[in-house]
């Protein structure tokens, strides 16, 4: 079925559509490449057709079954570029454009502040959605506003970075996920700013391959390397990233958990407390690279969860749950899922 601005899909596979490459279907996938048609199709997909979700690139997704009503994907690319000329800027990106494109597009054209999130998967809409983040950076921190559509109002808004909420893999929209639909977003770019190198592995990837001075390029292309070195590519292991927050702990919790594991892993927080290594504690628990049948932990990372195969969503989600009761277990620390689980 094609309409002007969208194109619908009944009983579409999302097996292309999802990095764990779970076998599921979308009852009705709507495809729309005009963000204006928001306001008539949102009306008439939510009287008629059951719940309503927003699909990016399916990099941060468990499918557990198939989804019933409607699945919007966003697929406006359109990025505007500002002159040239200027030393800080805005740059908009339509949320269907791929992440990794804007990232890379947008050094190609001189503008910096993007390159240590460089070759995460997914879309522009759903980057602010989780408030992306990688060595020493979150996406939150370059967002100068957020366009949605707004499903409680009816109307189209721009959010400034104030009105987001963004927190450590969280936001507004995660926490109102039936809300908004993100349609573009802005950043503020610059020509020169100070980059930032101090970060995990950054600095001596840089020396190790000879860069004394990084450029902004230099650093995504460290980042790059780093990335392709330590996570599995989907394409290749299916998976979904980091499948678990790294959890916060108060004092107390800290101060029992380091007299009874002396090596824990952990950052320091404002509080006392402290933000613990997710893939330590799976790792300590001895779940790297454990399976059953298809559902596992990637035997190279122990924060990936993977699809060795043909699991099912129902058999990602098991394993999950035994990944969490077990570190709970071991040391009453509960973890938090970060991909989303639809239905
Ligand atoms: C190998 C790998 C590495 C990763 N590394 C990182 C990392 O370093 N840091 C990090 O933060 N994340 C990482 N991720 C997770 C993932 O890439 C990000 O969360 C990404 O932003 C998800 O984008 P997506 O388009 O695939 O969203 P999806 O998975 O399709 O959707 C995720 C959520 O966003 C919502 N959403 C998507 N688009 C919109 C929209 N336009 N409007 C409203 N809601 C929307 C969906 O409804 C869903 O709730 C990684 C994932 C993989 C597979």
């Amino acid at each position: 079925m094609a309409e002007t601005g969208y194109h619908v899909t009944l009983n579409a596979s999302l097996l292309g559509r999802n990095t764990l490459r779970v076998a599921a279907q979308a009852e009705r996938l709507i495809e729309v490449f005009d963000p204006t048609c928001l306001p008539q199709l949102l009306a008439q997909s939510g009287q008629a057709h059951g719940p309503i979700r927003v699909l990016g690139g399916g990099s941060n997704l468990l499918l557990s079954a198939d989804v019933p009503g409607t699945v919007l994907k966003l697929c406006n690319e359109d990025v505007h570029w500002p002159d040239p000329n200027q030393e800080h800027a805005i740059v908009r990106a339509g949320a269907g454009l791929n992440w990794h494109a804007l990232v890379m597009a947008s050094l190609e054209r001189g503008w910096q502040g993007l390159e240590n999130l460089a070759l995460i998967p997914g879309t522009v809409g759903a980057a602010p959605i989780q408030n992306i983040g990688a060595y020493g950076l979150e996406v939150g921190e370059r967002i100068v506003a957020v366009e949605v559509y707004d499903r409680d109002t009816h109307q189209f808004r721009t959010l400034p970075t104030a009105a987001c909420a963004f927190a450590y893999r969280d936001s507004l929209f995660k926490r109102e996920p039936d809300r908004f639909v993100v349609v573009a977003v802005q950043f503020a770019l610059h020509r020169h700013a100070a980059l930032r190198t101090h970060y995990q592995g950054i600095a001596d990837e840089l020396r190790t391959t000879g860069v004394i001075t990084p450029t902004a390029r230099d650093v995504a292309e460290a980042v790059i390397r780093l990335r392709q070195r330590k996570l599995p590519d989907p394409a290749l292991l299916p998976n979904a990233g980091s499948y678990f927050k790294n959890p916060m702990v108060d004092a107390d919790t800290l101060a029992d958990l380091k007299s009874r594991e002396p090596d824990l892993v952990y950052w320091p927080s404002a509080n006392g407390g402290a933000k613990l290594s997710a893939g330590w504690l799976i790792e300590r628990a001895s779940l790297k690279g454990a399976r059953d049948g298809d559902a596992g932990i990637a035997p190279g990372h122990a924060l990936v969860l993977v699809n060795f195969g043909q699991a099912s969503g129902a058999d990602l989600r098991r394993f999950a749950a035994r990944v969490q009761a077990t570190v709970k277990d071991r040391f009453g620390v509960h973890l938090e899922p970060e991909p989303v689980c639809w239905p």
